[in-house]
């Protein structure tokens, strides 16, 4: 079922969006050659429960740590750690924010110093392919609406998308139906409605879209090890056009 939202409800999400869009600019700013990803996790951490929200993805289904932080060829749900990110790192760092009973859900790809002209289109396609999406998602659409036209921006730009992962419904809870596939058929799927908060998340790849698991059971990476991109807003969908709510 999609719990469509109240005014009070959309209320509260913008506030824990904004907690979650000010952790990902506090990543961003300490992003350079040198610093580790355990490190960045810690200025996530500190940020959100600096706002009295919690981390949504601390301890979910186990995940030990605030953030997820995938690196070049990893996609998604990379566990920070010990590792210094040098340059010409990409990181892709999503980010969740548990405030007064609602969820925020963001992801960026950042640059560590000087980035390959790949690795900065990569990141632009990801994020422009976000925007394609969103701007089907409007009353009386259908879902595959916004999917189809995220694969046709990718695709179209020479990149593959993941298909094994999907963004999601969210609110009271971190992941609510429906799911929201970054592939798909325009015309098809759930109809959008005033009050749907949905998180959509291209995660594409350079080379071939098959990704499989590291033995740590969470890191996401690309089978032939090419570069992948992630970008994540939670939006809301409006009469008047979607708005982000993972805005600072
Ligand atoms: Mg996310
Ligand atoms: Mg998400």
């Amino acid at each position: 079922m999609i719990k469509l939202k109240s005014q009070l409800e959309i209320e509260k999400m913008r506030e824990a969006g904004k907690i979650t869009a000010g952790a990902l600019e506090a990543a961003r700013e300490v992003i350079k050659p040198g610093i580790t990803t355990n490190q960045i996790d810690t200025v996530i951490r500190k940020y959100i429960e600096s706002h009295g929200a919690k981390p949504s993805f601390l301890g979910y289904a186990g995940f030990p740590a605030s953030a997820c932080i995938s690196v070049n060829d990893e996609v998604i749900h990379g566990i920070p750690d010990s590792r210094h990110l040098i340059d010409g790192d990409i990181v892709k760092v999503d980010v969740g924010a548990y405030y007064k009973g609602f969820h925020g859900d963001s992801a960026r790809t950042f640059f560590c110093g000087e980035v390959s002209e790949k690795a900065k289109d990569i990141e632009r396609v990801c994020r422009e392919s976000f925007f394609a999406g969103i701007a089907k998602a409007v009353p009386g659409a259908r879902l595959g609406d916004v999917s189809a036209a995220i694969q046709e921006y990718v695709e179209s730009n020479g990149y593959s998308v993941v298909k094994e992962y999907v963004g999601h419904g969210i609110g009271e809870k971190l992941h609510e139906s429906p799911d929201v596939p970054n592939y798909g058929k325009a015309g098809r799927g759930v109809r959008l409605s005033e009050g749907m908060t949905l998180a959509i998340e291209p995660m594409i790849n350079a080379g071939d879209a098959g990704v499989y698991v590291l033995a740590n059971e969470w890191t996401v990476v690309t089978r032939d090890h090419s570069l992948s991109a992630h970008y994540e807003n939670t939006i809301l969908v409006t009469a008047n056009g979607p708005e982000i709510l993972t805005k600072i």
